[in-house]
């Protein structure tokens, strides 16, 4: 694992810009590019590239540029253009001036095409896709050259002409790089170059109706902006040669080194743009910013701070070899962030009333209670207390079994930042038998949390006042699937999905000082997790919250038993 924030980082793809830097391979220079296809929203595996990417810029003082791939018109737009600028920028990086977009390389990218076929180092071939296919070979067996291979470069300048200007079905011709067809590398078997696609681009509209393939489009769009380090992800690993054959035969003076890193996987998500289109289309999400997805948006709406998604990336560093990341290492990330910034607040979720028989009716007292415990310089907020209150459902037992320390019958507790209480009655719906009331006594002598005659509770639960309390609704959000790998077993993914990955509670209770919480705002709800109000569906008298995480870190177990 890469070291922690508290140093600079150090990986493999740092250590051969090093070398390059040593060498002079590049004059010094430093220049990334983070180049996402505004074909779906960002996610946390894009995440991690943006804070590879962008990371060395920083570390190196170079810069990193933002170049939306947009080369096939299929599902690109500008909704997610915009939303990748949105989700790059709530991660705290700037490109500044160099926004970049490889659909405005066309014209130069045909040029370039062009020169190829002048070269003899692309042909039109008509042959169908299938044919293309089929005549690819395999692992084992060389391919079949085209019969169109040695059209004569006359002939291939004029039919790829025509296929720029409309002439030709779309499938009915394709340019093809001349490399070849027995190379034990598949893909330098004659790749596809361009294609006739009659599709309206979101920026080009049908001004084109020849497509670049991404193979030919990335390398060149990198040596057009001076990249100096194409970072990439592993599946890249087998077209770096292609990468380098399209440069080396156009003689282009900028030619980047590709350097490929494994993707990020994560348990209990999935990371494809593919398959996530399909959660927000068919509905099984309500968007592709519904707190529940491994999106950027998503994770923003849920409440995560770009800080521990920072974190998070250091910590799982670069690698060359695919693993599975477990998400509990990134919700560790996010508790770690928050319970230094979140101010403690009491919230209660599912209300039980409770009466202070010996408390005066009408009465109220405040408790001057501090925000956070270990951070005296947060403040403190008035905490009103008076005769009902509300307690959690599930902090009082009629029949405690043992180790339950809570209320019940008889039973003495602490009220957070009060009094103790000891219930001494207890009222039931005649009908279903369910507790619906208790009633309890406080000893006026606890107000400080503590019995002069030094008995001890081995509870402290909490609580709101029921006159002061504002209500709000609360949406616990947990793990969109049940199983760690979605992807693994032949069941469709939607298989896998958590039924209870969405609770909302309607009837929750907090405490006074949450009335004007601001959008977006991040709180510990004591004893139940981080919550953060939604960014859209939250207003004054109309509370809304959204749960982060638990306070439980199942990540933290995972680490000491891998120390023992
Ligand atoms: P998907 O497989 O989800 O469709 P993609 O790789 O096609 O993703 P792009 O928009 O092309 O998506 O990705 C932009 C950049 O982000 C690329 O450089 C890609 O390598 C990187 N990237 C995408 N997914 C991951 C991931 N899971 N982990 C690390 N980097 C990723
Ligand atoms: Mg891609």
């Amino acid at each position: 694992m890469a070291q922690g924030n508290s140093s600079l980082p150090s990986d493999f793809i740092r250590e051969i810009i090093d070398e390059h830097i040593r060498t002079n391979r590049f004059q010094g220079r430093v220049a990334t590019r983070f180049p996402p296809e505004p074909n779906g929203y960002l996610h946390i595996g894009h995440a991690k590239s943006v804070c590879l990417n962008f990371g060395i810029a920083k570390q190196y003082k170079s810069t990193c540029n933002l170049r939306m791939d947009d080369t096939d018109p299929a599902g690109e737009s500008l909704e997610y253009v915009e939303s990748i600028i949105n989700d790059v920028h709530w991660l705290g990086f700037d490109w500044e001036d160099r926004l970049f977009y490889a659909s405005d390389y066309f014209e130069q990218l045909y040029q370039f095409a062009v020169q190829l076929i002048k070269a003899g180092k692309a042909y039109v071939c008509s042959l169908s896709a299938d044919e293309i296919r089929e005549q690819r070979g395999t692992l084992t067996e060389p391919g079949k050259e085209s019969p169109y291979r040695n059209r004569s470069i006359e002939e291939n300048l004029d039919l790829f002409a025509r296929m720029r200007a409309g002439e030709f079905e779309d499938g009915a011709h394709v340019l093809r790089a001349k490399i070849d067809m027995a190379s034990p590398n598949i893909t330098m078997r004659d790749p596809v170059l361009y294609r006739i696609k009659r599709a309206a681009h979101y920026r080009t509209g049908m001004k084109w109706c020849i497509y670049p393939m991404y193979d030919f489009a990335h390398c060149l769009s990198d040596s057009l902006e001076k990249i100096t380090h194409s970072i990439c992800t592993l599946e890249f690993e087998n077209n770096r040669p292609l990468y380098d054959w399209i440069l080396n035969q156009l003689n282009v003076d900028s030619h980047p080194q590709q350097i490929e890193f494994a993707r990020l996987n994560l348990s209990y998500t999935i990371l494809s743009k593919r398959r996530l289109i399909e959660l927000v289309v068919k509905g099984y999400v309500a968007g592709w910013d519904d707190p529940r997805m491994p999106t950027i948006a998503g994770m923003r709406k849920r409440g995560y701070t770009p800080e521990a998604i920072h974190n998070f990336c250091d910590r799982i560093g670069v690698a060359k070899n695919d693993s599975l990341i477990d998400v509990a290492l990134l919700e560790h990330c996010v508790r770690d962030d928050l319970n230094e910034k979140a101010p403690r607040v009491m919230a209660v979720l599912n209300p039980l009333r409770v009466v202070i028989e010996n408390y005066p009716e009408g009465q109220t007292e405040e408790f001057d209670s501090p925000y956070h415990p270990q951070n005296p310089e947060m403040g403190s907020r008035k905490v009103p207390f008076s005769k009902i209150l509300y307690i959690e459902k599930e902090d009082f037992l009629e029949n405690p079994p043992k180790k339950y320390y809570r209320l019940a019958p008889n039973r003495e507790v602490r009220l957070r930042y009060g009094y103790f209480i000891k219930c001494i009655n207890v009222v039931k719906d005649p009908k279903t038998g369910e507790v619906v009331e208790l009633h309890c006594t406080y000893d006026p002598e606890t107000r400080s949390g503590f019995a002069p005659d030094g008995r001890k509770v081995d509870a402290t639960i909490h609580w709101v006042s029921a006159e002061h309390c504002l209500p709000a609704e609360v949406r616990l959000y947990d793990r969109l699937f049940r199983v760690p790998n979605p992807m693994e077993g032949d069941s469709d993914f939607t298989n896998y999905l958590n039924p209870k990955s969405l609770e909302i509670l309607k009837s929750c209770r907090v405490e006074p000082s949450l009335a004007n919480a601001s959008p977006g705002g991040r709180f510990q709800f004591e004893r139940l997790g981080y919550f953060c109000t939604d960014l859209k569906d939250s207003q004054p008298g109309r509370l809304v919250f959204n749960r982060i995480v638990t306070l439980r870190d199942t990540w933290a177990k995972i680490s000491e038993k891998e120390k023992r």
